[in-house]
């Protein structure tokens, strides 16, 4: 789309929004179906498209974007009537006889801005909770995952009511035209740096945001933690999609009693899943572009690495790697590492990985394997992260009850299920009153026995 067609294109959706068509459940059912059978049809092209940005083979394009979709779809069908309801709430005596209830309504024209590294799911699962809720969308893929960007802006069109949904493609110059319109609400989900300036953008017109943004997320297992069964979900949430997870493990604090055995696990189960040479494997991502690849591989310079550390610039092919104990100053310890890189850090117990964790921000997620209820306990109530899972790693993806987004640094706002839902409806405060039993104590003149009533009335 060229820049000067994005402003006619929202004003289309908003006109199409005040005719009310999206407010009717039946349309957003319809809307919601052709996403399942646009996921379902175009399950091959989506998958050739996201080979070729990230290498992403067949399987995880299943479980983290098309089957994570036609799931969500499916969930989002089968509870969205009951989250469409009036919600009651109780009625103090005062306002008796009365109704009070908060019904959701639509926002209006949504403008979704996604990441490139799950590039089909990031925007088409809060586009999901749009629809559910009624909105018009504006849907702006990330333009670093080309060939996804390219096959959503085909697709979309044949699939769903155009007059609803849009896609723009393109870089900076039509995201930052994009965040000229007045939406209803803004979804990023990317990095911190781009959430400030959306934040800032959406500060203009009084714009409510969600941003999903990530973090260092740590991994934190203690001397009682099933070590076998630990190494396996590490490794299988450090390494999909080659690290390249908002939600990956991003290093481990490991209590030091345990460390030998860790790191002993850790290797043998990242040589089962991916082979000897991880290169060969089919099931083994690459980085999405050459920037990425440069920043993550520079991260190994001067550290003490302890399994893989081969690169080939050209595949932008970096194996998964270990590292031991680095420097708390260098680079790889303060940015969001964001690839397949994983740092490991003894600790003497876990109090000192309760330290470690609470002088950095707040993370997007926080994993701890561990059996001891005291551990679980004290960890729990002294840290802070957007999402927990005791004893595996990013599973809580997989429900779809459970709200997903940050806290402080890591985000604002949350979806999945009820929650994207609620995020993009506003939940309209309503009180319905009878017209019977008027009483006269709220209104002037006013006495001191009004007074002494509304005391026992309130
Ligand atoms: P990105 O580069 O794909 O950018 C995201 C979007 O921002 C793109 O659509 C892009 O066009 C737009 N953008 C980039 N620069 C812009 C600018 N100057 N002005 C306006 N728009 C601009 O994403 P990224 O930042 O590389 O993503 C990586 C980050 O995203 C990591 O921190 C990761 O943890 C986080 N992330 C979070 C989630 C989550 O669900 N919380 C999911 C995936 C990634």
């Amino acid at each position: 789309m060229q820049i000067d067609a994005i402003a006619p294109a929202v004003q289309t959706l908003q006109q199409y929004f005040a005719t009310g068509k999206t407010k009717s459940i039946a349309w957003r059912i319809e809307q919601l179906e052709q996403v399942k059978k646009m996921a379902s049809e175009q399950e091959q092209a989506i998958m050739q498209a996201l080979k070729k940005d990230l290498s992403k083979c067949t399987s995880e394009s299943w479980i983290s974007e098309i089957g994570f979709v036609i799931s969500d779809v499916e969930h989002t069908i089968k509870k969205l009537r009951k989250w469409a309801k009036p919600r009651k709430v109780s009625t103090p005596l005062l306002a008796q006889p009365g109704k009070s209830y908060q019904m959701p309504e639509p926002l209006g024209t949504v403008l979704i801005i996604g990441a490139w590294n799950y590039p089909f799911q990031l925007v088409v699962s809060p586009m999901v909770a749009a629809i559910a809720a009624g909105n018009c969308v504006v849907l702006k893929p990330s333009e670093l995952a080309s060939e996804t960007s390219k096959i959503l802006a085909e697709i979309v069109p044949n699939y769903l009511d155009q007059e609803a949904f849009t896609v723009v493609e393109g870089d900076i110059p039509e995201t930052t035209e994009l965040l000229k319109q007045k939406f209803d609400h803004i979804m990023y989900t990317g990095g911190e740096a781009v959430g400030k300036i959306v934040m800032r953008a959406a500060a203009e017109h009084l714009t409510p945001v969600t941003l999903e943004l990530g973090g260092k997320s740590p991994c934190i297992v203690s001397d009682s933690a099933n070590i076998d069964v630990t190494a396996n979900r590490i490794v299988w949430s450090k390494w999909m999609n080659a690290g390249q997870t908002c939600v990956a493990p991003d290093y481990v604090l490991v209590d030091k009693k345990v460390s030998a055995q860790l790191i002993d696990k850790l290797k043998q189960k990242i040589t089962a899943f991916y082979g000897d040479d991880a290169k060969q494997s089919p099931d083994y991502g690459r980085i999405i572009n050459d920037r990425h690849y440069a920043r993550i591989s520079s991260y190994l310079d001067n550290q003490n690495v302890i399994f893989g550390g081969t690169l080939d610039e050209r595949e932008r092919y970096i194996e998964p790697t270990l590292l031991l104990n680095p420097d708390d100053a260098t680079p790889i310890m303060r940015d969001e590492i964001f690839g397949p890189l994983l740092p490991i850090i003894e600790v003497d117990d876990m109090e000192q990985a309760i330290t470690f964790v609470n002088k950095r921000s707040k993370p997007l997620a926080l994993y701890l394997f561990n059996k001891d209820q005291t551990i679980e306990d004290n960890v729990m109530h002294n840290t802070s992260a957007g999402n927990v899972c005791i004893n595996d790693g990013m599973m809580f993806m997989v429900n779809a009850d459970l709200p997903f987004g940050g806290v402080g640094n890591s985000g604002m706002g949350s979806y999945h299920g009820q929650a994207g839902f609620d995020t993009f409806s506003h939940l309209k405060t309503v009180m319905k009153r009878s017209y019977m039993m008027d009483l006269d104590v709220r209104y002037p003149p006013y006495s001191d026995k009004k007074l002494n009533m509304l005391k026992m009335l309130s």
